[in-house]
């Protein structure tokens, strides 16, 4: 039986990367900037295109579970990083610390 996917709100940055790699399972509503499932897969190529959906999502927004999996929690953890322009590899707003010993 296919694995149950979701989307988590949260984390989607609507990039469009999981609906352009599984049309038939994820969208991205017009006037909305969040991903949604469409439906879940039915067959092993869409079971295959929303695992690559998952991979390919920048976010970790995209959670597989068991078939008869209970939704997905957030996990608890640290925010994304944030992405800095290429070229400026240190944020303005990092002060070196010196190390009491
Ligand atoms: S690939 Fe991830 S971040 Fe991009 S639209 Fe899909 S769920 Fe959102």
């Amino acid at each position: 039986m296919p694995r149950r996917f979701e989307v988590v709100e949260e984390d989607c940055i609507g990039c469009g990367l999981c609906s352009e790699r599984a049309p038939e399972n994820f969208e991205i509503p017009t006037g909305t900037s969040v991903a949604q499932v469409l439906k879940q897969p039915e067959t092993s190529a869409e079971e295959e295109a929303c695992l690559e959906a998952c991979d390919y999502c920048p976010m970790g927004g995209l959670h597989a579970g068991a078939a008869d999996s209970p939704p997905a929690e957030k996990p608890a953890g640290p925010a994304p990083p944030t992405l800095t322009p290429a070229g400026d590899s240190t944020p303005a707003d990092v002060t070196p610390t010196r190390l009491e010993s």
